[in-house]
């Protein structure tokens, strides 16, 4: 073993390093309807419903840094972040589990300010806390939650029915969560330079509110109900519109064209990108935690969805070989690069 050739996990990437642990696993069970590959999987419930499974961890260090996370605001993104992966197939989530790992720093308080927010989460949302595991780490804290949720068979909605000329949709607005991130790593490095200096966090309410406490889109879910629109292909946007519709078009075997100036982009985003030299654009496509819903519909649904507040049609589905584009402003086309995915790169 020792004398074989070891294969960074940075070289092979979290999605080449999942699908290699994962190809041997086949589905022996007639219940498992979906396992790996789309944001929550399936399993047989009855003859018309679907039990919907999905698992996430956050990870101190890695996905939050507790020098600026309110471990209440911690708890509710925990819960927030899984019931996502559950509205991006469509289904309604109905309960979660809890694990945790922490070390002998956090006392019991510390622990108890993180359920408050876990429970919050379960009221806002209304599903119920059935279980979880507890047990200690070395340094730091994760935080793993499994959420499970259900949906009639022919509503789910999965990554791979995007077809040639159907509608790129995306829900609210892009970047802002990565631009709330920016500000409080910015204070952060202020505080470690001088202590004694406040941080300056005036007017950047909703871009921090994006990254410490964001909402999942439940009532996307109601809406398209409602408006009678299913989507041919939908998943949610944790880690960058760019690396999304990467999935969605692989999966789906299409190319996209999406439009510059139709990426919905809050005021606030834009203005703090420019003061920290960040295209905006690149916020949207590469910056991640938004937990907005990116959908396809067919083009006869587009009357039903014009005009409505919560959804941006950003552009449309190609052939395959046309690939994935951004056209700007000026009309150029910019071939898109998926980054923000790859947990291991450069870390
Ligand atoms: P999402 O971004 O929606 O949370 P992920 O990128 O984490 O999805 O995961 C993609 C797919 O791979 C999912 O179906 C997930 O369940 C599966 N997966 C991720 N990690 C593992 C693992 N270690 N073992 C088995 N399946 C995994
Ligand atoms: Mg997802």
């Amino acid at each position: 073993m020792s004398e074989e050739k070891k294969t960074s996990l940075e070289s092979i990437g979290e999605f080449g390093l999942i699908e290699e642990l994962t190809k041997d696993f086949k589905s022996k069970r007639e219940s498992t309807i979906y396992g790996v590959g789309d944001d929550a999987a399936l399993i047989a419930k009855d003859d018309e419903n679907v039990t919907l499974i999905s698992t996430d961890a956050l990870v101190e260090g890695i996905h939050f840094n507790l020098m600026y996370t309110p471990l209440m605001h911690l708890g509710y993104k925990a819960v927030v972040v899984n019931l996502s992966d559950i509205y991006a197939m469509n289904g309604a989530a109905e309960q979660i589990t809890v694990s945790i790992a922490a070390s002998s720093r956090f006392p019991k308080e510390a622990l108890e300010e993180l359920y408050k927010g876990i429970h919050k989460a379960c009221e806002i949302y209304n599903v119920d806390l059935i279980g979880g595991d507890t047990t200690s780490s070395v340094s730091g804290l994760m935080i793993s939650v499994t959420a499970i949720g259900t949906a009639k068979k022919e509503d789910v909605v999965y990554r791979n029915g995007a077809k040639e000329n159907e509608l790129i949709v995306v829900t609210g607005d892009l970047g802002a969560a990565y631009m709330g991130l920016q500000i409080l790593e910015r204070e952060k490095s202020v505080y470690k330079a001088n202590p004694d200096i406040q941080p300056d966090l005036d007017g950047y309410d909703y871009l921090l509110e994006r990254q410490l406490k964001p909402e999942a889109r439940k009532d996307i879910v109601r809406f398209l109900k409602e408006l009678d629109v299913k989507p041919t292909a939908m998943i949610d946007v944790s880690d960058g519109l760019a690396s999304e519709l990467f999935h969605i078009c692989n999966q789906s075997n299409v190319g996209a064209n999406i439009y510059d100036e139709k990426l919905p982009i809050d005021t606030k985003v834009s203005t703090t990108a420019i003061d920290f030299d960040i295209s905006p654009t690149t916020c949207v496509l590469n910056g991640g935690e938004d937990y907005e819903l990116l959908f396809s519909i067919k083009q006869e649904d587009f009357d039903k969805i014009k005009g409505n507040p919560h959804m941006t049609v950003i552009g449309h589905f190609t052939s395959k070989d046309s690939g994935l584009y951004l056209i700007d402003k000026q009309g150029a086309a910019i071939q898109l690069k998926a980054q923000g995915w790859n947990h291991f790169k450069g870390e």
